[in-house]
């Protein structure tokens, strides 16, 4: 599960060598640790003229308590000719109405290109291009996405650049949601989330009284909980202040019930597959809470072969536990009202269901259906005020990718924008900060944690 590659290029000795010979430099990144600051430095922030959103993100970047550097002296020096470094630039692009506007970012960027610190944040904020007034806004607004995923590519250092598209229908969730976002993305929590756009709307969102236990009070059933991401999930769900109720199959109940064990969750046995596993499930819930107000479908497996090799029973396991038992799940989940107003879906889908991967037609079909089911379920949930979100990993460093080829799997790890694979801490952060009672304002998205992998770009 080591990437012996990453260590050893981030000694000193490998430093030297790879500078040399100009190979793959991955960088050692950022992550969040409780009790840290958002961001290690300052925060520079842009606007473009008659940005609508400069006003209201400066109030929420000051009151979570991050540096705001005054743009005058983010210049370069007469005599040096270096600007000082930023460890976030923040930019509100929604003044831009056509595309003469966006020579704007070339101003604001060209002179902070290399002025941002390792593991530094670049996000730009714009309006969605589906609401914007005419054609020449919207194509511009939709213009922003070429500027964020080619920084992505650029700037190098562990940092990431990512689009926020925010409603034009703000109301107080909106901003509470923007917050939770801005916080997540300018965190090490975001580590391995590079050139995603991220749709902030309206919805019923709650702000926490502590953003340390952003989940508190929220009870959260993750599936597949015995290890890999799921484990790594349970755990941040946990340290985000949830009562988790871990679920697996009886037959990893020791892994299961060490890591319930562990954080203080509740175990729980079941195959999704089985078919009472529904009611089974609805009515421990009911029994044991009352509801359930996060439910993160992770649970998946992988049954690989070619399609003219692959036998039925491949097929069949892999649509049914990565697709089909969470149909069955979610809709009698909902059809005895046990996930409440506020609550959240979770999927997780991959990069090979966005680009398709060989010998993994059933896989791709399955985490396709993920996002389709995003699509269609999160619309139709509004009126209950429930979002459906689902988070995309690209290359995650587990026991499944280490029975990877070596060469297929050094390939998986270098081909993104950081140069190395993802940890399963990674998706887990992404998933809680899409599972917050903060987060509500955020539905219908499919957020990628691949390190902006080539795949499916
Ligand atoms: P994993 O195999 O380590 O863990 C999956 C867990 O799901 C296991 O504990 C397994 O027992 C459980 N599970 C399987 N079938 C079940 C069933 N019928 N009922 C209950 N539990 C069941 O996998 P992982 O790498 O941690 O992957 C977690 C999720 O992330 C999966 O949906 C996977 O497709 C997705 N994903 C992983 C990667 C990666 O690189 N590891 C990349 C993209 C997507």
């Amino acid at each position: 599960m080591s990437d012996r590659y990453a260590s050893f290029v981030q000694s000193g000795a490998g430093r030297a060598l790879v500078k040399r010979l100009g190979l793959p430099d991955p960088p050692r990144l950022r992550r969040y640790a409780p009790g840290e600051p958002i961001l290690p430095g300052p925060v520079l922030l842009g606007s473009a003229s008659g940005g609508r959103l400069t006003e209201p993100v400066g109030r929420i970047l000051a009151a979570a308590g991050l540096a705001l550097r005054d743009p005058a002296t983010a210049v370069p020096d007469p005599t040096t000719g270096r600007t000082p470094d930023s460890a976030a630039l923040v930019y509100d692009a929604t003044g831009i109405t056509d595309s003469t506007g966006l020579r704007q970012l070339y101003d604001f960027f060209h002179p902070q290109a290399r002025a941002v610190q390792p593991s530094g944040r670049v996000i730009v904020l714009g309006t969605p291009p589906a609401e914007c007034a005419g054609t020449r806004e919207a194509t511009a607004q939709r213009a922003l996405e070429g500027l964020t995923r080619s920084i992505g590519k650029e700037f190098g250092r562990g940092i990431t650049a990512q689009l926020v598209h925010v409603t034009r229908e703000a109301d107080e969730s909106t901003w509470t949601s923007l917050e939770a976002t801005l916080r997540f993305l300018l965190s090490g929590r975001s580590a391995y989330v590079s050139g995603q756009v991220i749709r902030v709307g309206a919805g019923q969102a709650t702000a926490p009284v502590d953003w340390e236990r952003p989940l508190d009070g929220q009870v959260v059933l993750v599936t597949g909980a015995a290890r890999g991401i799921g484990a790594a999930l349970a755990r941040v769900l946990a340290r985000d202040g949830a009562t988790v109720l871990a679920l697996d199959v009886p037959a990893a109940g020791d892994e299961l019930a060490s890591v319930a064990n562990e954080i203080g969750a509740s175990a729980v046995q079941l195959d999704l597959t089985a078919a009472d596993a529904p009611t089974r499930l609805a009515e421990y819930l009911a029994g044991r809470h009352g509801r359930v107000d996060v439910v993160v479908h992770n649970a998946g497996i992988t049954r690989d072969k070619t399609l003219g090799r692959m036998d039925a029973d491949r097929w069949n396991q892999v649509i049914d536990v990565n697709l089909s038992s969470q149909e069955r799940i979610n809709d009698l989940l909902l059809e005895r009202e046990l996930i409440p107003a506020g609550g959240r879906i979770v999927g997780v889908s991959s990069i090979a269901g966005i680009a398709g991967n060989r010998g993994q037609t059933n896989y791709a079909t399955s985490k396709a259906g993920v996002i389709g089911l995003v699509d269609s379920l999160a619309p139709a949930l509004r009126e209950r005020r429930i979002s459906v979100n689902a988070v995309a990993p690209g290359f995650i460093e587990t026991r499944l990718t280490a029975r990877i080829p070596l060469v297929v799997r050094e390939a998986g790890r270098r081909m993104n924008s950081l140069a190395q694979g993802g940890l399963p801490v990674d998706v887990a952060e992404t998933i809680s900060w899409l599972a917050w009672p903060a987060s509500g304002a955020i539905s219908g998205n499919v957020v990628r944690v691949c390190g902006q992998s080539l795949l499916g770009a």
